[in-house]
């Protein structure tokens, strides 16, 4: 895990435009290389004639949206944070990219670590927050080193710490790591585990943005967020929005794996086809294959048995029974056993929910065992009633969004594969 993330040597579907353009370039993720392409041209911009209310208008009118995988207009999180009593505030980067099959955040922390560190400045500008913390994903030891050199460096240029470019702002930054815990990823969990607790979910509401980082108002933004937000403010608002396909704003990243011909980082505008991304951009499936199924969000989103006609964006994907969320996307062809795909998936929600409530860390267990053929009744008809029920009573009592999300798997299993989980469990009685 010391050599960074692979990206597509030769992105055939490469925007003319796009957000994150300057990342192939040599140097990037120095501070001479990141400044040569205009690289804290916003933030010296924003503090030396701009205002925090004007850099807030300008995320607002882009239309940003949370891509850690909620899509939460970031705007309108920063608005509330800069006007919330009490400090001082916080600005959290979520950086515990833990969703199987995601991989676009390490992608942007090692090769574009300033825009990263300059998004969070102008975060910081705009709420009033004059501290934040990177919280690293444990498994990314490489990125964290280069984090840490890229802080030393703006901090060192004037970009970070006392007085930034001379004027009155300050913001001091700092990297934590996590300890290899999905849950950390929720950002409630993260921020229990930043202040050294238990890192069990809070309730919400109250949200981070008045009740956060130490009980204070504290921005949780994911990297591509914050890492999308100078070249916003260096171009505009209305060339952000365009980017996105018809009314959608903005582009995504997708992490593409498994049963392609050219897996990697996709930056898509959002409402892109799925069908574009996996045979135009990707080369299709492999030699003498076709594709069966794709997940959504990671593994988050369950899987999709039917997707020629799905665009990448939540409308679509909302009515389809899934969503985006993160970005992963993992294919496989009709090699893979369907069944199984979503044991492994199960399990791996089971040993990820945190325990903390039990629809989530029976249900997953409940759920794993079924798929596994190691419990549940023999009936078809009674097994498919049983595993859905499970799964409805997961999504509509678990405390957090794991617990919440995971019966997607079982239901898009149901949905989209009935012969896949007919011929298990028929051959169960062989
Ligand atoms: P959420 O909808 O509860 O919240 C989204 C964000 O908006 C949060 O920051 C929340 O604080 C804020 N928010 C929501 N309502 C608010 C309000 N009224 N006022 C102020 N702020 C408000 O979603 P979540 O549970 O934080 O995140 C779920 C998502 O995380 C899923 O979509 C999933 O895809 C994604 N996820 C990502 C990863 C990853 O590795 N990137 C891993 C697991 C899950
Ligand atoms: Fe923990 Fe799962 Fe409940 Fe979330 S849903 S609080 S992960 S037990």
């Amino acid at each position: 895990r010391e050599t960074p993330a692979p990206m597509p040597d030769d992105n055939p579907g490469e925007l003319e435009e796009c957000c994150f353009a300057g990342i192939r370039e040599d140097g990037r993720a120095t501070l001479m290389g990141y400044c040569s392409d205009g690289g804290y041209g916003a933030l010296t911009r924003a503090v030396r004639e701009g205002s925090p209310a004007g850099v807030i208008e300008v995320v607002e009118a882009s239309g940003l949206a949370g891509r850690g995988g909620a899509g939460f207009p970031t705007g309108r999180k920063w608005r509330a944070v800069a006007e919330a009593p009490g400090g001082p505030k916080t600005i959290v980067c979520n950086a515990d990219e833990g969703e199987p099959g995601c991989f676009k955040d390490r992608v942007l922390m090692d090769y574009d670590p300033h825009a990263v560190i300059e998004g969070m400045a102008l975060a910081a500008f705009a709420t009033g927050a004059t501290r934040g913390f990177i919280y690293l994903r444990y498994e990314y030891p490489h990125t964290e080193r280069i984090l840490e050199d890229a802080i030393l460096d703006a901090r060192d240029a004037g970009l970070l710490g006392q007085r930034i470019l001379g004027s009155d702002f300050s913001f001091e930054l700092y990297v934590r790591r996590g300890a290899g815990a999905y849950i950390c990823g929720e950002e409630t969990s993260l921020l229990n585990s930043l202040e050294g607790k238990h890192p069990f979910p809070r309730n919400k509401p109250p949200y981070p943005v008045t009740h956060g980082f130490e009980d204070l108002p504290t921005v949780v933004n994911n990297v591509e967020t914050l890492a999308s937000v100078p070249p916003i403010l260096a171009k505009g608002a209305d060339w952000y929005r365009g980017l996105g396909l018809g009314d959608h704003a903005g582009t995504k990243i997708i992490s593409l794996s498994g049963d392609v011909q050219r897996p990697g980082n996709y930056e898509v505008p959002i409402g892109l086809p799925l069908d574009t991304l996996l045979n135009d951009w990707a080369g299709g499936p492999l030699e003498g294959r076709t594709f069966q199924a794709v997940t959504m969000a990671g593994l988050s989103g369950g899987f999709l048995g039917k997707f020629d006609d799905v665009t990448l964006d939540e409308p679509c994907l909302r009515a389809r029974g899934s969503f985006l969320g993160a970005g992963g996307i993992m294919v496989f062809d009709d090699r893979r056993d369907m069944v199984d795909l979503a044991r492994q998936a199960m399990a791996f929600f089971a040993h990820e929910s945190c325990g903390k409530c039990f629809p989530c860390r029976i249900g997953t267990q409940r759920l794993t065992e079924r798929l596994a053929g190691e419990a549940g009744p023999a009936d078809a008809d009674e097994w498919k009633r049983e595993v859905a029920d499970i799964g409805t009573t997961m999504a509509a009592v678990s405390a957090c969004g794991l617990g919440i999300a995971a019966p997607l798997i079982t239901q898009s299993l149901l949905r989209d594969f009935p012969d896949a989980v007919d011929a298990n469990l028929e051959a169960r009685k062989s």
